[in-house]
């Protein structure tokens, strides 16, 4: 079988690893010039690797394939070297959270570091090339994928008539799949959901133990608002960043194995989910953060000092704790100038919560960035047409590398036992 795979990321990695040695004819197509480009695959930065059923997605992995995964992306470093952890194994600290209202989520994770990365895309790129079923077409960028029953058609173009497509574009992809839906109504299952909220960067000694005892702390919190607020991606060391959307730009942090800060830094994320008429997250969450970047200037995100955050007061000076973010990416406000109060008021709990358990973390010169957003994709249904997939993030049912490849693997492992019938 001929199949397109459209965008070359952690998903369509997982499932050309299942396929390489099938017979079918892979042909790639990456909208990044080649596999040294810095935009390519959402798997450029940080390169945290979990083992959880608790987080990754909302599919269920088994965790052996999980590991499995995690393995095959270990052994694509040229040193075979990680950091390693595991969260909550500690009793002791598990109890502290779980008393103050906290669910800690457990997981065992693995970090490969944003300076390894380049490196292991490079090798898996490398392996798969050497593969004569496996075709790249780099720089191409999908614009439109019209979907017959016999074949898929790519780009309008007659040559590109494949008998199977997988959709693999990850969250930058969203112009694609929002084209898709809108030309196949009947692919969406359901969109109501989006994690809007804060950057939240302090001195490493404030969360040292913390951090030398997990790395990567996760914990859900039900705040007083009653919306959902969870912990992510905490950086050890690490760097606060803005990661641009090409209408607007958020923040973003991740920790290099290397090049080290003296500043933690870790999301703090309120779950909004909404109800009919409702069905637009990815609207609301980039008209937020739009409307920060309009007070902060064009492509700048909004610092605060947390005292001022919780006062509504626009920062001018910062004391203790430096930002890493470079000077000319962001601008001091007022954070509450974008936000819903709800957001906020759900934050400011969470933080004088987790202030009760790790005191220091209420200091008034620690730093708050906005905005942070994770939008939830939304559902596809793989069910509606035979010849067509969607894996990964722009499925909507992942949201990290072990669990975007392993949905890979398994869309790849269902096509390959439908052809063994
Ligand atoms: C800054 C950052 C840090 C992260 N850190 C971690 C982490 O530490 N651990 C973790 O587990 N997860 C992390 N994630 C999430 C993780 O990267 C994603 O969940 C994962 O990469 C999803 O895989 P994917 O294949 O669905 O999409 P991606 O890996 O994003 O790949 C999508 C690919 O499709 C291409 N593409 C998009 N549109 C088109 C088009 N129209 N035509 C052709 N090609 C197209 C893109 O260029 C890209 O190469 C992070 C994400 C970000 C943004």
């Amino acid at each position: 079988m001929n199949i397109a795979v459209i965008g070359f990321g952690a998903a369509a990695i997982g499932f050309i690893e299942k396929m390489k040695d099938s017979d079918h004819q892979i042909h790639v197509f990456e909208q990044s010039k080649d596999i040294y480009s810095s935009s390519i695959s959402g798997i450029r930065a940080d390169g945290k690797l979990f083992i959880s059923r608790d987080m990754g997605g909302d599919i269920d992995i088994d965790l052996e394939l999980q590991r499995k995964l995690v393995d095959f992306w270990i052994s694509k470093t040229n040193t075979n070297s990680v950091d390693k952890g595991n969260s909550f194994n500690n009793s002791q600290w598990y109890q502290k959270f779980y008393d103050q209202g906290f669910d800690p989520v457990t997981a065992e994770f693995m970090h490969i570091g944003t300076d390894q990365l380049k490196q292991v895309l490079y090798n898996i790129f490398e392996d798969f090339k050497s593969y004569s079923n496996v075709h790249f077409h780099f720089g191409f960028k999908v614009e439109d994928i019209h979907v017959d029953k016999q074949y898929i058609q790519l780009n309008k173009d007659e040559k590109l008539k494949y008998e199977s497509a997988v959709v693999s574009v990850g969250r930058s992809g969203h112009r694609l799949v929002n084209n898709m839906i809108t030309n196949y109504p009947e692919l969406v299952k359901d969109n109501t959901r989006m994690d809007l909220g804060i950057r939240y960067e302090l001195p490493d000694h404030v969360v040292q133990e913390l951090n030398t005892e997990m790395y990567e702390f996760k914990v859900k919190y039900k705040s007083k608002t009653g919306y959902m607020v969870r912990t992510f991606c905490n950086n050890p060391s690490g760097y606060v960043v803005t990661e641009n959307y090409g209408d607007f730009a958020t923040v973003n942090g991740h920790a290099n194995r290397k090049q080290k800060s003296l500043n933690t830094n870790f999301a703090i994320l309120t779950t909004v989910e909404l109800t009919e008429p409702f069905n637009d997250p990815v609207g609301y969450g980039s008209h937020i953060a739009k409307l920060t970047n309009l007070l902060a200037g064009k492509d700048k995100v909004i610092l605060q000092t947390y005292d001022h955050f919780k006062r509504s007061k626009r920062t001018k000076s910062l004391y203790r704790v430096k930002s890493t973010m470079p000077d000319e990416q962001y601008i001091m406000g007022d954070i509450n100038l974008a936000f819903p109060r709800r957001i906020i008021e759900s934050i400011i709990d969470f933080i004088e919560n987790l202030d009760q358990v790790v005191p220091g973390v209420a200091y008034p010169d620690n730093l708050v960035y906005a905005p942070e957003i994770k939008f939830y994709s939304n559902k596809m249904d793989n069910e509606k047409y035979e010849n067509l997939k969607f894996i990964g993030d722009c499925s909507g049912a992942t949201r990290s590398i072990i669990y975007a490849s392993a949905h890979g693997h398994l869309v790849a492992e269902d096509l390959l036992a439908k052809k063994a019938e």
